[in-house]
């Protein structure tokens, strides 16, 4: 059972989202689908129920956030994520990425540092039925070796630089969308157009917690 009730002020409140988004610029179908099916306030605290609907990040576990619907949507977007896409997300955080992902057809395979975060986001997207993620308690600045290459790599943690070991775990014709920065960051894909071909784009700037060293276990 769900510890949660998707009630008819939520789904209300998430169509006005989705009109936001499409405001905003979003036109992928799939991404604007996934927005509009999944309930944000799943994987937030119960008192920002229904904050969960406006467009902003919000706090959750360990000084972490859940990124901005709009960021979502447009790092999701930027992937053109097509059904059955071999997906990598470095930073689970409340998971709620990993499941769009998932809901726009990708095997996802994500990464949290955070046991705490690792726990619940897997234990609730279980509960929500997403067999199609996989979830990994570990340090995400290797990738993930054993299980590339992918189709698509998101960090959703923002890198000081892009971390070289990533596009090796990249298919041809595959995409890594990044956010590189200090105090505030740009967002960059890069696309493995051959063996040793990349091309790169930038998408304007935004805010991200740090991708951080290491992993860090319950206190
Ligand atoms: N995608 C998330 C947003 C998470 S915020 C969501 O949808 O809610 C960024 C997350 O990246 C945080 O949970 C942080 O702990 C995690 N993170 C930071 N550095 C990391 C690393 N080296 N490996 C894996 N996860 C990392």
């Amino acid at each position: 059972m769900l510890h949660k009730e998707d009630s008819y002020r939520h789904k209300g409140l998430r169509r006005k989202l989705v009109e936001t988004l499409i405001k905003k610029g979003i036109k992928d179908q799939k991404v604007l689908e996934a927005i509009g099916k999944l309930p944000r306030h799943f994987f937030l605290d119960s008192a920002l129920d229904y904050q969960a609907y406006e467009d902003k990040a919000l706090p959750i576990k360990v000084g972490q956030t859940i990124s901005q619907p709009y960021t979502v949507a447009y790092m999701t977007e930027l992937l053109k994520i097509k059904k059955q896409d071999k997906v990598l997300e470095l930073g689970t955080g409340s998971g709620y990425q990993a499941a769009i992902l998932s809901l726009c057809g990708a095997n996802v395979y994500t990464v949290e540092r955070q046991e705490t975060l690792y726990h619940e986001a897997r234990n609730l997207l279980l509960k929500m039925n997403y067999n199609n993620i996989k979830f990994f308690f570990r340090d995400g600045s290797k990738g993930l070796p054993e299980f590339a290459p992918f189709d698509k790599i998101i960090v959703t943690a923002a890198c000081s630089e892009i971390p070289e070991v990533l596009l090796k775990q990249l298919n041809v014709g595959g995409i890594i969308i990044i956010p590189v920065g200090e105090s505030s960051q740009q967002m960059i894909t890069i696309e493995r157009i051959s063996q040793d071909e990349f091309v790169k784009k930038l998408h304007g700037d935004f805010n991200f917690v740090p991708f951080l060293p290491g992993t860090e276990g319950k206190k």
